[in-house]
């Protein structure tokens, strides 16, 4: 595996594939690398002739000082685990090869979908998360790009600049991957004690009982019921919402929509945890 640290060891990459007619596939990741991020790789890996995979903890996508700086950090880990999943390049810049001295977002439109959920409680954040990802995408112009649906948002986020800006990179959305007592797979878990991890399972028990029950609920009600099921837990809700699919927008009727999605922020010992889970 190559290990690139500079923006033009990407673009030289990317010149010697596109004369060369392979394909690559991108995943983007953040490290503190888990077995949901290798899962993506490996997909990436099926995929495409090269896959590349990025170690950046971007700064601009986080409107909190403390959280950026207590994000987990572990690139020696990443690369190894990287390199094992047999990824082809590593790309682990430093912020200055994105950002240069002006570390802010641009100013990109995201199609009114940054309106609720982690764009209202993270004001800025998918500027951020838009902004990495075009710079990312106009130095590798990857074939495809992969992003979990654990960050459903992100991803109909990405779909969206990416055909707005046709940035020509097809962008694949893959499954949440889950611990086996169903903990959606995260980097902010490693700051989770025992007790800590178990109580968190309840964020997806709840998602789960909503799945199974939201035929007996109006769209409110059942954000309702479910605020009861987290008040009765160790966690505390930040949000809970449902909306379609596409647009993201709440559902006030389940006839509506032809698919409707539950989302969920909780804090768990003092680390901000998300999920989300399809109803139909
Ligand atoms: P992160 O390092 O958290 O920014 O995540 C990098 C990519 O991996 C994003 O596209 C995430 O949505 C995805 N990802 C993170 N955790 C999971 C998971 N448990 N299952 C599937 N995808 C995930």
């Amino acid at each position: 595996m190559q290990v690139f640290f500079r923006a033009e060891e990407i673009v030289g990459f990317q010149k010697k594939l596109a004369a060369s007619n392979k394909t690559s596939g991108f995943v983007p990741t953040m490290g503190a690398l888990h077995d949901g991020h290798l899962e993506i790789v490996k997909k990436s890996i099926e995929d495409n002739d090269y896959t590349v995979v990025s170690v950046f903890v971007n700064p601009t996508q986080f409107n909190n000082a403390v959280d950026l700086e207590k994000y987990p950090r572990e690139v020696d880990k990443d690369l190894k685990k990287l390199e094992q999943a047999g990824a082809d390049v590593a790309f682990v810049p430093a912020v200055s090869e994105i950002y240069g001295n002006h570390v802010q977002p641009d100013d990109i439109d995201l199609g009114g979908l940054d309106e609720l959920m982690e764009g209202a409680h993270r004001p800025g954040h998918f500027d951020g998360v838009a902004t990495v990802i075009m710079r990312f995408f106009d130095l590798l112009k990857p074939t495809r790009a992969y992003f979990g649906e654990k960050d459903f948002q992100q991803l109909q986020i990405i779909r969206h600049v990416s055909q707005k800006h046709n940035l020509g990179t097809e962008v694949i959305g893959f499954p949440t991957q889950r611990t086996e007592h169903g903990l959606a797979m995260s980097s902010r878990n490693l700051r989770l004690s025992e007790a800590g991890l178990h109580s968190a399972v309840a964020i997806y028990t709840n998602l789960k009982w909503a799945a199974e029950n939201y035929h007996q609920y109006e769209p409110n009600s059942l954000k309702t019921a479910m605020t009861e099921r987290f008040a009765a837990s160790d966690l505390d809700l930040e949000y809970v919402e449902i909306t379609d699919l596409q647009k993201l927008k709440p559902i006030r009727a389940w006839q509506d929509t032809e698919h409707a999605r539950v989302f969920v922020a909780a804090w768990c010992e003092g680390v901000r945890l998300i999920d989300n889970y399809g109803l139909f």
